[in-house]
């Protein structure tokens, strides 16, 4: 049933949310909304981002467009304005019969049927469940609200709007831009331009505004070939079993500023590695983690390979880390050569515990091999407990990294992450809170650190009209277009955070009830930016009998719904490829493997996703919905325990 076809859509109100709903249902993929409210610029419309004014549709490349807009007037003005190749579209259950002529931009919504030989104008809308019997001519921009009842041979003149659940017996002519109430029974014929209502409809008053100039001229229905699209013939709609839409667990968020940078990049002809968006971004982002200098490179395992780098770390020596992380951060240990000690999560942070780096880093003491470094991991978003870390470090005079890859905008006792450590490391990679497809960036507060990790990302070129090297380089820079991308992305950080912690609360207090779920928790010290909301799966809380529901089941329950969910992190020492190396402790980090789950967190969901997960969460543990309590997003309120 998929189409991929990309779309566009016009309008962002309540109307255009049935409307996305239904193109998804015939498998477009809705490439972005415009709408001329200011205020829902770089919002995002069920999951679609809302982009720019309707005018700004010409910047972008001609796709079919579909009119979102309930009122007559506004359509008309739209599409006596914009001449693009409008999409009609007729819901999977709608019944519209095989000889019904259909204009450009008719939208037809589900239980709506349109009977043989009418004719729907363009841009005309069959709301939900309206009904048009035989032989029926429904103007151009008409409105049919929903649970309308056109007998046979009626005749709708262009932009009349018939309220919801009146009805107009056979043979009646409605004049042109008039509007028939709610409820509304009409008998026989009405003027053009007026107001009637009633049971039966009597004229009440002339309508106030005049229809949009030019509005509809041309009708578009009876000319072949319209404007742009074709006028369709209604096609007999094959039954489809509807996959409903795929939920990611994190996927990019765009906006409208990253378009525009990024073009603007292009059209500077700032292609390569460095350009003075890659300056920007790297001032910019200094700025907001409160580090002296920021250098942007190709991905955060690059920063991290570059961080132990400028630390002189190689060859054997030992590198304490979390084992409950990405393997990026055990990876990088191995280029220089180095080996990686594995340290255990407390039950708190889940991050690295500082108990058990204390005795690790005095047991290297004690062994003649101190520990070269620490690379301390800020888990799904919350930052480490570096009140316990920090002076450890500072005490064995040991180095301590910053992998603060997952953390971005989170904060530690009011200080931003990737400010701990002698060096801190970013990740711009898709699944981030904010991204440039992929990326990174290494901050510090030395400038000669910064200089050489430029140094070293830039094939460790010397200063010299030929090429000349005097140690080991690399390919690590962010190019330019990259960069214009981040500095959107980092315009709408706090916003990001702001809504993935809102996700976080939803979840929470949808799935309170349920003994069988508990949520990561966040210290005193810590503001989370809930990258990931993760919640623990204990199946045998509150069970009674037959086998307890795992963390496993849950996982497999939403995939069948199309919805991606992904355990926490395999402990690193539970990695084929870290076997062997030495962990201190263990058991922690394996229980947040065995029950922890993450669950869709894109600062993109919209309700009606969130919603989707809920009720397969509460389904798998055999909970129905609470409908008398069920939270809303809009109240802001926040839950317990989690401002
Ligand atoms: C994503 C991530 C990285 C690696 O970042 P890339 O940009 O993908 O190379 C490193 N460490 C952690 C903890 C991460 O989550």
């Amino acid at each position: 049933m998929s189409r991929q076809e990309r779309v566009y859509v016009i309008g962002a109100g309540g109307h255009a949310k049935v409307v996305l709903a239904l193109l998804r249902e015939l498998g477009y993929v809705v490439a972005a909304v415009f709408d001329d409210d200011a205020a829902c610029w770089d919002t995002s419309l069920c999951g679609i981002p809302v982009v720019g004014c309707v005018d700004s549709i010409r910047q972008h490349p001609p796709l079919p467009t579909v009119i979102a807009v309930g009122d007559n007037r506004a359509r008309a003005a739209i599409a006596a304005r914009l001449d693009l190749p409008w999409l009609s579209a007729v819901h999977p259950r709608a019944s519209v019969d095989p000889s019904v002529q259909l204009g450009p931009g008719v939208v037809v919504f589900a239980g709506a049927v349109v009977q043989p030989d009418c004719r729907l104008g363009a841009h005309a809308i069959v709301n939900t469940s309206a009904s048009v019997d035989h032989d029926c001519q429904v103007g151009d921009f008409v409105h049919l609200a929903p649970g309308v009842h056109l007998a046979g041979e009626v005749s709708v003149g262009e932009g009349a709007l018939v309220g919801i659940g009146a009805s107009v017996t056979p043979g009646v002519r409605i004049g042109r831009w008039t509007v028939v109430g709610a409820g509304a029974v009409v008998p026989g014929d009405l003027p053009e331009l007026v107001v009637a209502a009633g049971i039966p409809a009597r004229v009440r008053r002339a309508v106030q505004e005049l229809p949009a100039p030019e509005a509809g001229e041309g009708g578009a229905i009876a000319a072949a070939g319209g404007r742009g699209q074709e006028p369709r013939r209604a096609e007999p709609q094959e039954p489809q079993a509807s996959e409903p839409p795929r939920i990611y667990l994190s996927p990019p968020h765009m906006g409208s500023r990253e378009r525009e940078l990024l073009l603007e990049a292009f059209d500077s002809n700032w292609i390569a590695p460095l350009g003075p968006h890659v300056d920007a971004f790297e001032r910019e982002f200094a700025d907001k983690v409160g580090a002296a200098h920021a250098v942007a490179l190709s991905s955060g395992t690059a920063a991290l390979h570059l961080a132990l780098q400028l630390l002189n770390v190689g060859l054997g020596d030992r590198v304490a880390t979390s084992t409950l992380t990405f393997a990026a951060s055990a990876n990088a240990i191995r280029y220089v050569g180095a080996e990686p000690v594995f340290i255990d999560s407390d039950e708190r942070s889940w991050n690295m515990d500082p108990q058990l780096l204390a005795e690790e880093l005095e047991a290297g003491v004690q062994r003649g091999k101190p520990l070269k470094a620490v690379l301390a991991v800020d888990i799904l978003g919350q930052c480490a407990d570096f009140e316990a870390i920090q002076p450890l470090c500072r005490f064995y005079d040991v180095p301590l990294i910053e992998d603060a890859a997952e953390a971005l905008g989170a904060t530690y006792r009011g200080r931003p992450a990737g400010s701990f450590g002698q060096i801190g490391c970013f990740s711009f990679n898709g699944n981030k809170i904010i991204t440039t497809s992929g990326g990174g960036m290494l901050v510090t507060a030395r400038r000669d650190w910064a200089n050489h990790a430029r140094h070293l990302a830039t094939q460790a070129r010397d200063p010299a009209p030929h090429y000349e090297h005097s140690e080991i380089g690399y390919n690590y820079r962010m190019s330019n277009l990259l960069a214009a991308i981040g500095r959107g992305q980092l315009q709408m950080l706090d916003e990001r955070v702001r809504r993935r912690r809102e996700i976080f609360r939803f979840y929470q207090q949808a799935l309170a009830d349920l003994p069988e779920i508990t949520f990561m928790s966040e210290p005193q010290a810590c503001r989370s930016t809930r990258w990931l909301t993760c919640i623990l799966v204990d199946g045998t809380a509150g069970q009674v009998g037959g086998r307890a529901t795992t963390r496993e089941d849950l996982r497999l329950a939403l995939a069948r719904e199309n919805i991606e969910s992904r355990p926490v992190w395999k402990p690193m020492h539970l990695q084929p490829v870290f076997a062997g190396c030495p962990v201190a402790g263990g058991q922690v980090s394996e229980r947040l493997f065995r029950d922890g789950l993450c669950l869709p967190s894109g600062s993109s969901l919209c309700a009606a996703d969130l919603d989707r997960v809920v009720a397969v969460i509460r389904a798998a543990f055999k909970r129905p919905r609470r409908e008398a309590v069920k939270p809303s997003l809009a109240q802001t309120v926040p839950a317990r325990g989690s401002t």
